[in-house]
């Protein structure tokens, strides 16, 4: 009846059972062989009916119903036979057993996908923790960076209004000191007017002389003092305020760009260098250098002339419109004299250009980079710390690809130039300053 179910479908295991009873003859017990239908509508298989009506003697008569019929008649059922032949196959032990397999098989198909979703749901809920506890520490990173930021704006506002008020404070003791001497002034000249006034007022000839014996102070003098110019002071707390206080700002922001040159003396024989150490070119031929032992003797290297230990460091490389090119950070203990492969494991963290366009982090293997536009200036972020090199457009601050785990004593700021190619790749490679 398992079977049957698994084949209707719909069945039930009791129906199953009633079908089994429905189809069973009343005589043999067993499930109809070749059934037919006597005239009261009941079912026997043809042999067992026909045997019951041999050893009886009297009228043929259904074993059911006891109802009696003139003559032995009876009609063949298709339907019900092919009713029982259905189940009998179905019942079949080859049948149940390739039904069993396929149930099996089934199972273990649905478990093997059951532990797969499990794992699945596992994986991401815990992609859900790390997400979760990622964005926190991010969420606080970015809020102590806004703070600082805060912190430095706040800290200018205050200077900034600090040296107003003592200007204005330097003008008003100014101002003061003007009043206080011409008030002095104007008691002084009335008291002049006054005295010349009751002079004036007598009358006679006692007049003139009495003027020689009466002493008039001659009038005072006002120190002439420079005219306020408000205007001066007006302007130098206007204009392009909010400008003229970031660029102020700038200097308090850390890490900014780097005001790196190159190491003239780790630079590989053919480079050229400009005079203020900030450009490098290759040439075909080799430059009159002294010999050292911090020289790149191989491959057309230059190291920063400043290495770092500890802290965070941001510097910026202008690239152009160079064709091939490679940057970044190498440990200051890198083997100069030898051809050495640009990877982490021998202490190189470095993006690189070929062909003009690909982009490939040189990470172990390469990592193929795809920019949304062409790289004309790399930002190189380097924190000592965490070991952690990135890389930016530094046209727009987007991302391009971060080493971890670097490890080094000392980082070195790295640069190759790659081979001129004639004149294809003959721009220079160019250390950024922060200009305003
Ligand atoms: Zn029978
Ligand atoms: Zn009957």
């Amino acid at each position: 009846m398992y079977l049957l179910y698994v084949c209707t479908g719909m069945a039930c295991r009791n129906q199953g059972e009633s079908l089994r009873e429905e189809l069973t003859c009343a005589i043999c017990c067993e499930l109809f062989n070749d059934p037919v239908m006597l005239e009261c509508m009941h079912h026997f298989c043809r042999a067992c009916i026909q045997r019951y009506w041999d050893k009886c003697s009297r009228v043929p008569s259904c074993p059911q119903c006891r109802r009696e019929f003139p003559n032995r008649t009876f009609r063949s059922h298709y339907l019900v036979s092919g009713v029982v032949e259905k189940l009998r196959r179905y019942s079949s032990e080859d049948h149940k057993r390739k039904m069993q397999k396929h149930l099996e098989n089934a199972l273990r198909a649905h478990q093997r996908e059951m532990e797969n979703f499990v794992r699945q749901k596992h994986t991401a809920e815990e992609n859900i923790c790390s997400l979760t506890k990622t964005s926190g520490e991010l969420n606080s990173k970015i809020h102590a960076e806004f703070e600082r930021l805060h912190q430095i704006l706040e800290e200018k506002e205050r200077v900034v209004l600090m040296e107003l008020a003592k200007e204005e404070e330097l003008l008003l003791v100014r101002l003061r000191g003007d009043i206080m001497q011409l008030e002095e002034g104007i008691s002084d000249l009335r008291k002049n007017i006054e005295h010349i006034q009751e002079i004036l007022n007598k009358t006679g000839d006692s007049l003139l002389l009495e003027v020689e014996s009466w002493t008039i102070r001659p009038p005072v003098h006002a120190v002439a003092q420079p005219a306020l110019d408000i205007q001066c002071h007006r302007e130098r707390y206007s204009g392009p305020l909010q400008y003229i206080f970031w660029r102020q700002m700038l200097q308090s922001i850390h890490p900014a760009p780097a005001p790196l040159t190159f190491d003239p003396e780790s630079a590989h024989p053919n480079l050229v260098l400009s005079k203020n150490l900030t450009a490098v070119t290759e040439s075909d031929r080799r430059q009159p250098v002294c010999s050292s032992p911090k020289r790149f003797q191989q491959c057309v290297n230059v190291l920063g002339s400043q290495a770092f230990d500890s802290g965070s460091h941001y510097w910026e490389v202008w690239v152009g419109s160079k064709t091939k090119w490679d940057l970044g950070v190498a440990a200051e203990s890198v083997d100069r004299a030898a051809k050495v492969k640009l990877c982490p494991e021998n202490g190189y963290w470095a993006l690189r250009l070929r062909n003009s366009t690909e982009y490939w982090a040189a990470a172990t293997p390469w990592v193929r980079l795809a920019p949304r536009s062409c790289l004309r200036k790399v930002g190189v972020f380097l924190d000592c710390e965490e070991g952690k090199v990135a890389f930016y457009n530094a046209e727009n601050m987007t991302h391009l690809f971060t080493f971890h785990q670097a490890a080094a004593r000392r980082f070195c700021p790295f640069f190759s130039t790659c081979f001129s190619d004639g004149k294809l790749n003959v721009e220079p490679m160019r250390i950024c300053h922060l200009t305003l």
